[in-house]
């Protein structure tokens, strides 16, 4: 195939042909996949303890998704705050699913209330709510299309799944502080791929997913 034939939607179909609605209501009561303490394996933030909630359902389907999140229990932000005050963490990660897909603002600004420093970790599809961009002081985005929503104008960093389809055309470097290249699912040929991409490009790091060695939650 001529490269300018390429697509990317010939590659990851089920990353956008079946696309979800976000839905938003007025953030009291949240759909939780689940609520852990672990380590951040993953990007800038690595090594630090963290209290992670994944929030339930994504407005994706990536065809290497290895998250469980569509299952979830209905909580209200008391009780997230509650739970999240059973860890000792001092960071807080909103991931998913796609966490931008439900109303998150009343949620960040209890968990900020009460001292957390906020962190998430989105699929950058879906505009955030400016007021997140005050509240959230960590955005990573791991982009699973070829553009990121405009309204993400504040990403700390941009941490791409380095599989068959990524071109490093596509990275966005003037959108985030960092960037960061993690070999999809840590197969051999991807963690080829992406360590001769990073000998092109010495200002981009690697990312592992350190808690799967670990074989942390
Ligand atoms: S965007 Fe993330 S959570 Fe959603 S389907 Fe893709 S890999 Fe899974």
């Amino acid at each position: 195939m001529a490269q300018d034939d390429y697509n990317i939607l010939d590659e990851i179909p089920m990353a956008l042909e079946e696309r979800m609605p976000v839905w938003r209501d007025n953030g009291e009561q949240l759909q939780i996949n689940e609520i852990f303490y672990s380590i951040e394996g993953e990007g800038y933030r690595v090594g630090q303890p963290t209290t992670f909630v994944r929030l339930s359902r994504c407005n994706l389907r990536c065809f290497f998704c290895d998250t469980e999140f569509d299952s979830f229990v209905e909580m209200s932000v008391v009780q997230v705050l509650e739970e999240v005050q059973r860890h000792s963490a001092n960071w807080v990660c909103l991931t998913g699913g796609e966490p931008l897909g439900q109303n998150i603002i009343l949620l960040c600004r209890v968990l900020k209330d009460a001292g957390y420093r906020l962190h998430i970790e989105t699929n950058g599809t879906v505009d955030p709510d400016p007021e997140l961009l005050e509240l959230i002081e960590h955005w990573t985005v791991s982009p699973k299309h070829e553009e990121i929503a405009s309204g993400l104008t504040r990403i700390t960093e941009l941490k791409y799944i380095v599989g068959k389809a990524f071109r490093e055309d596509q990275v966005e470097e003037g959108r985030a502080d960092y960037i960061y290249l993690q070999p999809e699912s840590s197969k051999p040929e991807y963690i080829h791929k992406t360590l001769e991409i990073l000998l092109r490009h010495p200002d981009w790091r690697l990312s592992c997913r350190i808690h799967k060695v670990l074989k942390l939650p």
